[in-house]
């Protein structure tokens, strides 16, 4: 052990929404909470995104419709999905697992293992919205998939018919009904569905706060400075070189998590899914309700802040610089489907979606070192799982048993 290291029970690297929630379900165990961040509480992709707690997208990304579209997205170098060609080298063999992972065998085992994921992250959510400084911060009204053409509609049938399985709740809507739910529609949009139990918060960012606000009062403390180095033994060597030594490191980094885990010795072949978006005044547009839509690529969101327009996905690694034409496109493109909205005075974002090849997240310990959890890759839903995964990496620390199989997020499957 290193010489004058300062103790500490848990340290948790990486102080986004599931390295807070993480601290919030340690500290009901009774463990004692440092959390470290670069930046603060959820500066990255923690701060700006769409504020969903989508429990029912249950499909992976890496899925046997998004190859077909790929190659036509991809020929587009503003469209919803894209790579930019100096990063193509470096993104091809997670590219290759992607693709392996949207055949049927490994794309069903990964809706089952997301479905049973969502059912523990919608119990938790649940339990969580009985406190009051969580509970008022997320609203249940819904939210809309929109569709621009018949033809549209009748592609996403089969998905739908799918979540009935999982016994997610939806009806299709057009005309009257459509135009109650969400007034001031292109005429072009002639049908949604309508999920009735989706839930948003008022903000991404506030919520975080609020999460922190109580892992505060519960006495967790955070250090604003960059991790170095981590090893197996619990060490952590802070960028100003300060020692610190743990009984557990939990590396909840979000997008940069493999390169704390590659120093134990653990290879994850994580990338980062880069997401854009704009937040216009909330005079922009009277929006009832999160709008979805699908085959483009983006949503649509009323938060206490404003209206956020985003999503795409850009594969261009942790250090290109954002290029902001994509808010733009995404704005132009809602216009076209919102004739009212107005589109100045927005403020636009880049965030890193931690993302691995098979859409589910790495959770457990280590393979090398059982003081070492990993909590990372969420991909699209880290706010939406943040209460599960810290449900499980509390499990694992308490020896409990897990209340679903684990197994598919194993950080050591890659
Ligand atoms: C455009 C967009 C829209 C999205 N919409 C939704 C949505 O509607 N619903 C949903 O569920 N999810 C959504 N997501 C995904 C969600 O935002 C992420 O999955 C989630 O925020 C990841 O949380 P995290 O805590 O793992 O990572 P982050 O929030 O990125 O936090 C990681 C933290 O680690 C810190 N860190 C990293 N390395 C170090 C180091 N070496 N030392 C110290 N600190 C370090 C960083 O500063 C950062 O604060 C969206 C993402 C984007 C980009």
């Amino acid at each position: 052990m290193i010489k004058n290291a300062q103790k500490h029970d848990v340290i948790i690297v990486g102080a986004g929404i599931i390295g807070l929630s993480i601290a919030h379900y340690l500290q009901q165990d009774g463990r004692a909470v440092t959390l470290i961040d670069r930046k603060g509480v959820a500066q990255e992709a923690s701060f700006g995104n769409a504020g969903a707690f989508a429990l029912a997208d249950i499909f992976p990304l890496a899925s046997p419709g998004i190859m077909l579209k790929a190659p036509k997205w991809l020929l587009d170098p503003l469209g919803p999905l894209s790579i930019r060609p100096n990063y193509l080298l470096n993104i091809a063999p997670f590219l290759m697992r992607f693709f392996r992972a949207s055949w049927p065998d490994q794309y069903r085992r990964s809706i089952v293992a997301q479905s049973a994921l969502l059912e523990l992250a919608a119990n938790e959510l649940d339990r969580m919205r009985k406190l009051p400084n969580i509970g008022n911060q997320v609203r249940e009204d819904g939210a809309l998939h929109l569709y621009e053409s018949d033809a549209e509609f009748e592609r996403s049938r089969g998905t739908w018919k799918a979540r009935e399985e999982f016994g997610i709740e939806f009806r299709h809507v057009e005309g009257f009904d459509l135009q109650q739910l969400q007034p001031g529609l292109s005429p072009k949009i002639k049908r949604a569905t309508f999920i009735p139990k989706w839930q948003t918060v008022n903000d991404p960012f506030e919520f975080a706060k609020s999460i922190w606000n109580m892992v505060q009062a519960d006495k967790g403390v955070l250090i604003e400075k960059g991790v170095k180095h981590i090893n197996k033994g619990g060490a952590v060597t802070l960028d100003d070189g300060t020692e610190l030594i743990a009984n557990n490191v939990i590396v909840t980094a979000g997008a940069w998590s493999h390169k704390l885990a590659a120093q134990v010795g653990d290879r994850i072949p994580l990338e980062s899914e880069r997401g854009y978006n704009t937040t216009l005044p909330a005079d922009a547009f009277d929006l009832r309700r999160q709008l979805i839509f699908g085959e483009h690529g983006f949503v649509m969101t009323p938060l206490s802040t404003g209206i956020r327009v985003g999503g795409a996905v850009e594969f261009a690694g942790l250090e290109a610089e954002p290029n902001y034409k994509r808010s733009e496109i995404l704005l132009n493109k809602v216009k076209s489907f919102l004739p009212d909205l107005k589109m100045e005075n927005g403020s636009q974002w880049m965030g890193f979606r931690p993302s691995l090849p098979d859409t589910l997240p790495a959770i457990g310990a280590s393979k090398n070192s059982d003081k070492i959890c990993y909590a990372f890759g969420h991909g699209h839903l880290g706010l939406t799982q943040c209460f599960a995964t810290a449900k499980i990496v509390s499990d694992v620390l308490a020896k409990r048993q897990q209340q679903l199989d684990v197994s598919p997020f194993n950080p050591a499957r890659f």
